[in-house]
């Protein structure tokens, strides 16, 4: 554990940031929809994603990509992981699983 005060060197982790033309190393949020999570444990952890700190903001909002509803236009963080604001639009509406490491995280 560090000590009170000292700089803690975490760097923030991406999360979940889909797959683009240009980069196809990324996600794509169609492959992760799990139709067997639990309700109760999405609309937790969406909770908590949508109550995230705002690290940044985008001109325009981006476009979900499974139903093409509007969906945020700000980045946020909660100091280890930073993840589009509207992740928790796919976790609640459409069972997209986030990587366990991150749901053990969050627990
Ligand atoms: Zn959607």
């Amino acid at each position: 554990m560090p000590e009170l005060g000292e700089p803690v060197d975490r760097p923030v982790r991406l999360l979940d940031f889909w797959v683009t033309p240009e980069n196809q190393t990324l996600p794509n949020p169609a492959d992760l929809v799990d139709p067997g999570w639990e309700e109760s444990e999405r609309y937790w952890v969406a909770d908590y994603l949508n109550h995230g700190l705002v690290a940044g903001s985008w001109m325009g909002a981006s476009r979900c990509r499974l139903c093409s509803c509007s969906n945020g236009s700000r980045d946020l963080t909660d100091g280890y992981y930073l993840w589009p604001e509207g992740l928790g639009h796919y976790v609640l509406d459409h069972d997209v699983r986030l990587p366990a490491e991150f749901l053990d995280h969050i627990e």
